[in-house]
């Protein structure tokens, strides 16, 4: 069992990662803001309420959040383990997650966060608006806000894995390729 917790700001490239990273070990990639996405697509009521906070890069409530994470782990409960992209983001949903986690007889064994500063962030995300129709992607005060949001909200959160020695860092900036390369020396060298 592997599972891991890609971290970064927005626009960091964690899906992007996420999605290497699924293929090489066979885990089973859980990201919120796809399936806060997929919700609105199918304009379902959990859709509607997310999408209120998405369009001004607030975070969705974590009793929703959580609530909905929870469903995708118990439904993929044979996993050989989990990336998890976008969560946990608060401090309670990072509670929440060691609680679903121990209930399955399971844990976090590390944090990765991609460190990309923001004047990158905002340049990329401005690039991924023009080519995708994610309304989040397109205004740059909206951008900003999420980076605000990830600095006071979410940033800490690394903290709390690196108190168990759980934490890794490496560079959000260079080709997919040198990063994923980065992220693999990180992975191995937990020996789980
Ligand atoms: P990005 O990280 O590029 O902003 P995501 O697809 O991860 O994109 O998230 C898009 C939006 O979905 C976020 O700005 C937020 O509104 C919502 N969201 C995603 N994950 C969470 C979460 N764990 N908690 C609260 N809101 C979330």
């Amino acid at each position: 069992m592997l599972n891991l917790i890609l971290f970064g700001p927005p626009g960091s490239g964690k899906g992007t990662q996420a999605a290497k990273l699924e293929k090489t070990y066979g885990l089973f990639h859980i990201s919120t803001g796809d399936m806060f996405r997929s919700e609105i697509e199918n304009g379902t009521e959990l859709g509607k309420q997310a999408h209120e906070f998405m369009s001004r890069g607030e975070l969705v409530p974590d009793e929703v959040t959580i609530g909905m994470l929870r469903n995708r782990m118990l439904a993929h409960s044979e996993a050989k383990g989990f990336i998890f992209d976008g969560f946990p983001r608060t401090e309670p949903q990072a509670d929440a997650l060691d609680h679903l986690m121990s209930g399955m007889n399971q844990q976090i064994d590390a944090l990765i966060l991609l460190e990309v500063p923001e004047e990158e962030i905002v340049h990329r995300i401005l690039k991924r608006g023009k080519d995708s129709n994610r309304s989040d992607d397109g205004d740059e005060d909206v951008i900003r806000n999420r980076f605000r949001v990830y600095q006071s909200k979410t940033a800490p959160i690394y903290n709390y894995y690196d108190k168990r020695g759980k934490a890794f860092k490496i560079s959000g900036l260079g080709t997919i390729d040198e990063i994923f390369s980065c992220l693999l020396e990180a992975v191995d060298s937990l020996r789980v």
